[in-house]
């Protein structure tokens, strides 16, 4: 194992090894995080509609915890699938206006699990070049060709379209919001594509789900796109402060998974008290319009403020406001010393990232108030200029 050490070792060197610091949530404060002996304003979280430390949701866990246990004991099919999955799946089939649904163990678990269960050898998988590692992760597991498309580039797709158009299935996945530079897919473009080649169309709505849209149904249905995608995926473990996944399209695609998906099959089931937490977290998500209001208007001017601060911000709309830094000494270091002034952001770093675009990723939440925002810009643009990140 001496291999191990030395690989470990060269990562240190180039301040690229990674290190699981303990993190504890305040339910008291949300939007603040305990590290070490202090107490943070959390902005690295992905809690963005502020629920993770809802009481309704958390009643609803604990009462479920005590009438139904701890653990769901087999997968769901065998005996783990229990009463408020039904329920759930019907809530989220309405809630996205599609004939059916399925809740996953997480939403790595949906990606790799759905995509190999789409596509297969002999077939071809688009893929946009910033999406998250778990659809790359799904795609290896297919055994399906991955044709990378550069990011956004529907020209470059286009190529890639044209070059496999004999392909037996041809499946084009992309998230909504693109997770470490919180800017937007193509969408309308996206199905255009994908009807003139004849393509499955995919869309992760991780980052997108709760925050865009009427109820919070996320970025296909703000566009008015929601019926012109074939496979719809999201995650309970980010606007929905809880954990978990959900898959939506026709009854067909939902039965062809539960008998094809692995993650699914082969995995236990989702403990019914989580099944709970989503299901109430659900309510309050299609009802409380005025988190995501207050979310994206606090994202907007955050966003703002830094780039006419000088700051390189990636543009985009959405609560992610990375910054980049270049090295990945300097982001480090950037974020060492946010954190010594009581700002929790951290420094996201190849491979998670492109090499040379180390930065910070700011992620916002409707929890965060304006005062505590305004207090960290100061803090974040005096830093930034005595750090030499900004000009
Ligand atoms: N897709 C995207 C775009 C993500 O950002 C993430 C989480 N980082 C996932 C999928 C995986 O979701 P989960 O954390 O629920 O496994």
């Amino acid at each position: 194992m001496d291999w191990m050490e030395k690989e470990l070792q060269d990562l240190h060197v180039g301040s690229a090894k990674r290190q699981l610091h303990r993190t504890t949530s305040l339910a008291q404060q949300p939007g603040y995080a305990i590290r070490g002996a202090r107490t943070l304003l959390n902005l690295s979280s992905n809690d963005y509609l502020g629920l993770a430390q809802h009481p309704k949701i958390v009643e609803a866990m604990r009462e479920a915890l005590l009438s139904d246990g701890a653990g769901a004991s087999a997968s769901r099919l065998v005996t783990g699938n229990h009463q408020p999955y039904g329920e759930l799946e019907a809530a989220i089939a309405n809630w996205q206006n599609s004939e059916a649904a399925l809740v996953f163990g997480s939403g790595y678990m949906a990606n790799v699990g759905v995509i190999s269960a789409l596509v297969g050898r002999g077939d071809v998988v688009f893929s946009d070049g910033l999406n998250h590692a778990s659809i790359v992760d799904g795609v290896i597991l297919s055994r399906a060709e991955h044709a990378r498309y550069r990011h956004n580039d529907l020209n470059h797709l286009r190529a890639l379209l044209e070059k496999h158009r004999d392909k037996r299935r041809k499946l084009i996945v992309t998230d909504a919001i693109f997770s470490m530079d919180g800017d937007a897919a193509r969408l309308s473009e996206l199905v255009r594509l994908k009807r003139e080649y004849g393509a499955m169309l995919m869309v992760d709505e991780a980052h997108g789900s709760g925050i865009y849209g009427r109820q919070g149904q996320g970025y296909c249905h703000a566009l008015g796109l929601h019926d012109e995608v074939d496979v719809h995926m999201g995650t309970f473990s980010k606007a929905f402060g809880v954990y978990g996944a959900y898959v939506c399209g026709t009854h067909t695609l939902i039965e062809w998974l539960v008998n094809k998906a692995r993650t699914l099959i082969y995995s236990t089931a989702l403990p019914a008290a989580v099944v709970v937490g989503i299901s109430s977290a659900l309510e309050l998500v299609r009802a409380e319009h005025w988190r995501r209001d207050h979310l994206l208007t606090h994202s907007k001017s955050f966003r703002s403020a830094l780039r006419d601060a000088g700051f390189n911000v990636i543009p985009g709309d959405s609560p992610i406001v990375p910054v980049i830094v270049g090295d990945n000494e300097t982001a480090l270091q950037f974020s060492h010393a946010l954190e010594n002034e009581g700002i929790l952001a951290t420094a996201i770093r190849p491979p998670t990232v492109p090499a040379g675009t180390a930065r910070i990723r700011f992620s916002l939440s409707a929890a965060h108030t304006e005062e505590q925002l305004t207090m960290s810009l100061g803090i974040i643009e005096r830093l930034g200029r005595q750090m030499g990140v900004l000009a």
